[in-house]
This record gives C-alpha cells, structure tokens and sequence, in this order.
C-alpha cells in the first residue's frame, strides 16, 4: 500500500459573522485528500479531512513542506507494522522532519489537516467509523457504561444583532432551541459590559438557567477588564466563561481563576503539547472545574492531541472537561471516540464545515456520529462539491 497522491485545495467560510475579534468572513480552510494506491468499487481509497474552523488555510505550508516530506517517504516509514494501515505517528514524525521545535502557529494547522486524513483513510480502509477507530487506537474501554456511542452538543454562536437588524439575540438562540439544542454560548467583548449584561439577561431568557449559557470573550481582555467581568458576570453561574485574555497569557488566566470560581474554559488557541504543559503549568486551572477546548485540527492532529489528553489526566484532570472548539464531524468522531466531555456546533454558519449532517441529529442536546466509514465527510451535502474536486 502507498501513496498515490496528496492534494490541497483552500475553501472559503461561508457566513459573514463578526466575533468580539475578528471578522470571519475572510476565513478560509484547508481541505485534504489522501490518495491511496487501494482501489474499492473501482475507485481509490482516499482519505478527507481539514484544519478547522475559524482561522486560515495553510494550503503555502502544506505545498511547500509537509505534502512533499509525506510524498517522498518510504511506504515502511508511514505505514503500522503489519503494513495494512498508516501509522499515524509515523505520519506525524515525517510531517515535521527538519522543522524546529516551538513556533506553534499554522503549521500546526497544516500537519493537523493532513494528519487527521491518515485517520479518515485508515478507518475507510477496515470500513468502519472513525469513532470506532480512535476508541479501539486509544485503547479506550467500551462496552455498557463506557462512551455512550453519542456526546453532548451545545449551540455556539450569540451574536451581535445590530438594532435595526430585524433578529435579536433571543431570536437566534430560540432558532437553536427548535433544531434541538438545549445548551448556548454567547459573544461577549464586543460591546460595553452594561450591555453584554443586558445581553447575558437576554440569552438566559431562552437557556433557562446559568448551567445552559457559557459566555466567550475570544481572548479580548486585559486582565483589568477581564476581572471586570468576572466580578460582574459571577451572580449568574454560568456554565463556563471562556478565552477571557489571549490564550498564552497563562498569569492573566492564573488571576482570573483566583478571583472567579466558576468554571473557566480555554485552550483553542494553543497549538501544541508544551503550550497545554505550561498551561497546567502557570495557568492556575483547576480539576473537576475548566474546560479545556484544543483542537486537534489546529494543533498537529489527532496523535498530538491524545498526548495532551494524557498529560491532563496524568495532572488528575477528567477528560469529560474536554470540549474540542470547531463544531464539525471530526471533532465529533474524536469527541465519540476518545469519551471527552462534548463538543460545540455552529448551525447555519461556518459551511461548508460546520455543523452535523441529519443523520447525527439526536435532540435533547445530543449528537451522534453516522455508521460512514471514516469522518463521515461524504455525507455532509454541502461537501460534496469540494470532496469531487479533490477526487479529481
Ligand atoms: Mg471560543
């Protein structure tokens, strides 16, 4: 087995939203093939997978470096022993031969992208679930009570409706309430705290209670503004207040933990092992309490991402505190397959890679991967015009 081909192609988001930050209208994604000399019904097994939502293609990245280093390798240096699959590590080690350690940034991204398709393949190549691959790769239990083949999903989103707008923030997640969900985060940062209180009172209207809202500043404030809110955001019990100053500022999220004793989340922005390291580290997180919410889409895939799991439990915290940022089938069938706590979505933006096709539908807030083979990707309609592109 080898490979034929590895194909990038940049797709734009879709869905002109603004959070506190950044406009992400200008997104754009990278999506990958894996073209495998396997042929099944007469078509090549090919694995699909990309970065994730929310920041950049790396399509200069993955042209000029990582595609190259994965074409040129020997079929021993990525393949599993017996040879019937990739070896994921393998893949990773070869992706970042002669890069230097540190830097994190969209290169994590580029190698996630490519990393994840090796995942995707494999598990089309024994015909089964990604889910199903990660759970057995990862050496997860299963059976009754362990994994229940489904994860909790929350609607994110809560943005700023200009007046005038003919939508307001109720409307929206009510919106959400009729699609099933029953669990919201909200924008804040972008307006006066007067007002995002106003607006916080507003979405707690529809969740009903705190342990139904979580709140995202987007990495926004400074420590003062962010003890700010915490101090007056802490009478509603929210269920998490997340990103409240830039991710790697690890002091300022030490502060606000120390003055806030309700749950904090974070963690979508570090890109790396050492980076979720020196956040146990210096960031003041505390078990049974934050959230952590990295993406292995954006920070080198899926084998990067179990060590940051590992190394979280082996700092005594649960991996049903782990909420992957992205709201799309990947993170689903990671969240599925690795027991974490849950996972968000997006619905009606950030296509064509947001959000779950019908067949994951559960209701009640719950989310369930489809029997596809792989992540499932081909059965998200608003895909498939890109997967025939890189199909070629
Ligand atoms: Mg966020």
């Amino acid at each position: 087995m080898r490979i034929v081909d590895i194909r990038e192609i940049t797709v734009p988001l879709e869905g002109a939203i603004a959070n506190a930050v950044v406009n992400f209208a200008e997104h754009t994604v990278s999506m990958v093939a894996v073209v495998t000399d396997v042929v099944r019904d007469g078509k090549p097994v090919i694995g699909y997978a990309f970065d994730s939502i929310g920041r950049f293609a790396q399509g200069g990245i993955l042209r000029d470096r990582i595609i190259p280093r994965l074409k040129a390798a020997a079929p021993a240096d990525l393949l599993s022993e017996a040879g019937d699959r990739f070896d994921p590590a393998k893949v990773l080690r070869v992706a970042v031969r002669n890069e230097k350690p540190g830097g994190h940034g969209d290169r994590a991204a580029a190698v996630g992208a490519v990393e994840l398709a090796f995942w995707d393949l494999n598990a089309k190549l024994a015909d089964e679930p990604a889910h199903v691959a990660i759970t057995r790769h990862f050496g997860r239990p299963t059976g009754p009570g362990n994994g229940r083949g489904s994860v909790a999903v929350y609607a994110a989103g809560g943005y700023y409706h200009p007046p005038g707008s003919g939508r307001t923030l109720r409307d929206e997640l009510l919106g959400y309430a009729d699609l099933g969900f029953d669990a919201y985060k909200m924008k804040i940062g972008g307006a006066p705290l007067a007002d995002d209180l106003a607006r916080i009172e507003e979405a707690l209207s529809v969740a009903g209670t705190g342990a139904r809202l979580s709140v995202d500043a987007n990495g926004r404030f400074d420590l003062d503004t962010a003890l700010a809110y915490a101090a007056a955001i802490k009478g509603y019990d929210l269920r998490w207040f997340e990103e409240a100053g830039d991710p790697l500022d690890f002091d300022l999220n030490r502060r606000v933990a120390e003055a806030y004793e309700k749950p904090l989340a974070t963690g979508e922005n570090l890109f790396s092992l050492p980076d979720v390291r020196n956040l146990l580290l210096f960031g003041g997180m505390r078990p049974a309490r934050d959230v952590f919410q990295m993406d292995a889409g954006l920070s080198y895939g899926l084998v990067e991402y179990g060590r940051m799991v590992a190394l979280l439990e082996s700092h005594g915290f649960d991996r049903a505190f782990l909420h992957p940022h992205g709201g799309h089938l990947i993170n689903l069938h990671i969240a599925v397959g690795l027991q974490l706590g849950g996972c968000e979505a997006y619905p009606g933006v950030f296509q064509p890679f947001g959000g779950y096709p019908k067949g994951c539908a559960l209701g009640q807030g719950q989310v369930r991967p489809t029997d596809a083979p792989g992540f499932g990707l081909e059965e998200k309609p608003e895909l498939r015009a890109v997967i025939a592109r890189l199909a070629g």
